[in-house]
């Protein structure tokens, strides 16, 4: 899996929704690369900020657009770039 794989996985591996084998191929890139650990880091809390965002609703959020977590990972400078 490269690292441009691993981020289209994110979302999916943070819900607990990969297959199996992808998982597994997952947790193996981050066993050996700390650009995408703290990509996932970096992704998990922007998560965490969108639905804080998001919380003024009365709705429950269990999605948070992936437009809305890009740009709050660009708000924060990410450094992380893919390939
Ligand atoms: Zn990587």
């Amino acid at each position: 899996m490269t690292c441009r794989e691993l981020t289209s996985f994110i979302a999916d591996y943070l819900a607990g929704e990969l297959q199996a084998d992808t998982r597994v191929a997952f947790e193996r890139h981050l066993s050996r690369c700390p650009n995408c650990v703290q990509y996932v880091a970096d992704y998990r809390r922007a998560v965490d900020l969108g639905q804080r965002v998001y919380a003024h609703d009365e709705e429950p959020v269990t999605d948070v657009p992936d437009d809305l977590v890009a740009a709050i990972l660009a708000a924060r400078g990410g450094k992380f770039a893919p390939d």
